[in-house]
């Protein structure tokens, strides 16, 4: 259940209503909203009667949510803002994210920051903590990794992006990472999305390979109910019985998404199809069916890299893959 204030609520006002929400022996959490406050009633097994609520001064309605995921939902929130830096996820401009899959070494990777920045890429990325499907793949550089990443911000004034897998590594991460990218092969880690929901970070967080748009937002409100509302969604493929592509790319997620949750949603075509020559057109169907953001592998040197280089475009086709994709947003109202 959601209790909307109204505009002109006070401070005392809205902390009277989460005292009673807490008396009726339920716990409450505000909504932040750009021009009020909501309180959302969590830990009811049942329908709350809202007439008691109702009367409280400052209190404008009562809404009852339908979806398990209570905060996350769209029912009584506009959409959500994200931002990083001077990068904003899910207003009309269309952030890139961009880099290739793991941080190598030092001047390979401040050489590639400034190649895209120049291209016109909103935040770089770079994994120094790897999921790598074989123990005997690299692993990453770890910390080295991350001041490698916290260098390359210093120098391009982009921010950065890096996945975290365990929440041993939270702290450490979160002290580089301006987003702290929670993997597919996490979505599920608990443990792990409630310690990120305690970190004052943006968290991008990717779809498991086997989660269903419920799973997907429910992992999402892990965070939130932590108190981290900065959460941006990804669609990074999912599994099905097609051999010819690594995954499939589920673009219907975005319009259902939107109208499911006020949270952002990006699209990463790299990892979903796992081969660079369609990445380009995969992007433009992001951008197409409203993404608010892409997330793209790019390499100097595919064929050397030391993961995902299959799919990791050169630069010039990543500088390509822009002007496309600008063209579609401008169709479509926005920019890129
Ligand atoms: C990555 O972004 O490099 C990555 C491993 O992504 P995913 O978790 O989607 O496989
Ligand atoms: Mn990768």
């Amino acid at each position: 259940m959601l209790v909307v204030m109204k505009n002109n609520a006070s401070e005392e006002q809205i902390n009277a209503v989460s005292d009673y929400i807490k008396k009726l022996g339920f716990s409450s959490q505000s909504v932040p909203g750009i021009q009020r406050t909501n309180i959302c009633v969590l830990g009811n097994k049942s329908r709350v009667d809202s007439s008691v609520l109702e009367v409280l001064d400052g209190v404008q309605e009562v809404i009852h949510v339908s979806k398990p995921y209570k905060l996350v939902s769209r029912e009584g929130k506009d959409s959500s803002r994200v931002t990083v830096g001077q990068c904003v996820f899910g207003s009309d401009f269309i952030p890139v994210i961009a880099g290739p899959c793991s941080i190598e070494d030092r001047e390979k990777f401040l050489d590639i920051a400034d190649i895209l920045k120049e291209m016109g890429a909103s935040v770089l990325r770079g994994g120094a903590f790897k999921p790598r499907t074989s123990p005997y793949a690299f692993q990453g550089l770890g910390e080295e990794g991350l001041k490698i990443l916290a260098e390359a911000r210093e120098r391009t004034g982009l921010p950065v992006c890096t996945e975290v897998m365990n929440t041993d590594d939270v702290d450490i991460v979160s002290e580089y990472a301006d987003i702290m990218q929670i993997g597919a092969r996490n979505m599920h880690n608990f443990s792990l999305l409630k310690k990120v929901g305690r970190k004052n970070r943006a968290i991008l967080l990717k779809r498991g390979f086997a989660a269903t748009i419920s799973d997907f937002l429910m992992a999402a409100e892990y965070i939130v109910s932590e108190g981290n509302w900065d959460v941006i969604l990804c669609e990074r493929g999912i599994r099905t019985f097609e051999p010819d592509t690594r995954f499939t790319l589920d673009i219907s997620v975005v319009p259902i998404i939107h109208e499911y949750s006020h949270l952002p949603i990006i699209i990463d075509p790299s990892h979903a199809i796992g081969r660079w020559n369609a990445v380009a057109p995969l992007s433009r169907a992001a951008i197409a069916v409203g993404a608010d953001g892409l997330s793209i592998e790019v390499h100097q040197k595919p064929l050397e890299a030391f993961s995902d280089g299959a799919q990791s475009l050169k630069p010039a086709k990543f500088e390509a893959m822009m002007s496309e994709i600008r063209t579609i947003a401008t169709a479509i109202g926005r920019s890129a």
